[in-house]
């Protein structure tokens, strides 16, 4: 028998489910382009596409959004969440967005020019777009061992690699580097997260060549409790505490609350720097809306500000960070290839590893996510060489991971639900030759993981 951290909530309000039958299922994801992001969410039983979004809200933010004040300007809502922000992350200018690319946008219009370079502990697919349309290049500077699912010795994978980074700094210049993105945690390594004392030591190295540092901070409450958990010296901090040291290695961040505020959608950009936050706020007005909505509704910056302080109980982070490993144990205690460590937000299966006998353009990804599908109703995510896209002069991108993503909610889906998932996926395994590669048919200019279709080969 299993042991595991039960619950720290109860069930208030419940949702129903239903499972189609196989048939109906083979006939969905044909319709669907063998696209996972293409099936209707009534085709899906257990749904692990993302954790972005699909939160399950606390009676405490529901009764937010009733108070949700809904003026045009001067929103009390948005004074909560502003006032949220600067307590939790330190940051003393708050401009709300609709979600987390749209602080991307803000942020990379105000700071890219032509011909930049912007280095990265690994690239997240809309950080990177919105650097590339503004003319920036983009830099991985995460170690070596993030690209390796089988490293599971290190804690910190998503750590910089500071050689690589000084290494870029002294062949392109300082001036050329606008600012580091650093992802806490990394969520295309598989939700790593990165050591206090790197933050410190990429902060340190940056200040020193006059670079800034944003964060990536979608889901920095989970990076904190990683720290708690395994950085010495953090065991007996709370994670506010964690979160207060982490930005305070940064100048600014951009969010997207759609994951650790708990939210079912919103984002900010929160800066430091007087002159950029002017400069945010005259993009925020042609983009989002004024600088106190930012394309948010009042009850949404409610939800967000009460959500961001829910966020910080070590009870409901732990259980979550605890649900995501308890569905990866059990993958691989069958014998089934996943990254490892098991990160914050999501398993990964390593689909080169599960489906051997297919290479890497016959995009095993792409097609086990369908497989899966088709097997349980459980609907997961590519990312692999579909969500790598391509490079400038129109080549595929061959990333070292090819991973199918499932991706837990926070606060849905009971360990139940987790064991359903975990014997579909290895009974699946056991039969994994019968699972074909996939073939294009139609592939969109940008973020093709998003709609593209194909076909069994
Ligand atoms: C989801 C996500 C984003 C973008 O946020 P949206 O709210 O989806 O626009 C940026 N970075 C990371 C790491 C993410 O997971």
């Amino acid at each position: 028998m299993k042991r595991y951290m039960p619950e720290p909530y109860r069930i208030k309000s419940v949702e129903p489910l239903k499972i189609l039958s196989r048939k109906e299922r083979e006939e969905a994801i044909k319709r669907a382009g063998y696209n996972t992001f293409l099936l209707r969410s009534k085709e899906v039983y257990i749904d692990l596409l993302t954790d972005s979004g699909t939160n399950a809200m606390s009676d405490n933010q529901w009764a937010g959004l009733m108070l949700g004040d809904e003026a045009y300007a001067g929103s009390e809502s948005f004074f909560h969440l502003e006032e949220a922000v600067r307590d939790v992350f330190g940051f003393h200018y708050v401009v709300p967005t609709h979600q987390g690319r749209g602080a991307e946008n803000l942020l990379s219009q105000i700071l890219i020019k032509p011909g930049n370079y912007i280095p990265s502990n690994m690239y997240f697919t809309t950080t990177r777009a919105h650097m590339e349309l503004n003319g920036g290049i983009f830099v991985d500077v995460i170690i070596d061992e993030a690209h390796d699912p089988t490293r599971s010795d290190v804690l910190f994978k998503g750590n910089v690699d500071l050689d690589k980074y000084e290494a870029l700094i002294n062949k392109v210049g300082a001036e050329k580097i606008p600012y580091i993105c650093v992802a806490v945690t990394v969520n295309m390594a598989g939700g790593q997260p990165v050591s206090m004392e790197n933050l410190k030591q990429v902060y340190e190295l940056s200040k020193k060549h006059g670079i800034r540092v944003i964060f990536d901070a979608t889901r920095c409450v989970e990076n904190a409790y990683f720290i708690k958990s395994r950085e010495k010296g953090y065991e007996d901090r709370t994670i506010k505490e964690i979160l207060r040291e982490m930005f305070s290695y940064a100048d600014g961040c951009t969010m997207s609350g759609k994951k650790d505020c708990i939210v079912n959608i919103g984002g900010f950009l929160a800066l430091n720097d007087e002159e950029l936050y002017r400069k945010a706020c005259s993009l925020v007005v042609v983009y989002e809306g004024m600088p106190t909505y930012g394309g948010m509704s009042g009850r949404d910056m409610e939800a967000m500000a009460r959500g961001i302080y829910e966020a910080l109980d070590y009870n409901y982070i732990k259980h979550r960070v605890e649900q995501v490993r308890y569905l990866g144990e059990q993958l691989a205690e069958a014998g089934i290839p996943i990254v490892q460590p098991i990160g914050g937000h999501a398993v990964f299966i390593d689909a080169r590893r599960f489906l051997s006998h297919l290479v890497q353009d016959q995009l095993p990804a792409q097609a086990l996510a369908a497989a899966i599908y088709v097997d349980s109703g459980v609907r997961t995510m590519e990312r692999g060489i579909v969500s790598a896209g391509r490079d400038k002069d129109g080549k595929n991108r061959y990333p070292k991971l090819e991973l199918v993503r499932l991706t837990i909610p926070r606060r849905v889906y009971t360990y139940a639900h987790l064991d359903y998932v975990a014997d579909s996926i290895i009974s699946l395994y056991q039969n994994k030759n019968a699972i074909t590669g996939l073939k294009w048919v139609y592939e969109p200019p940008v973020l093709r993981f998003f709609t593209s279709r194909f076909e069994p080969i």
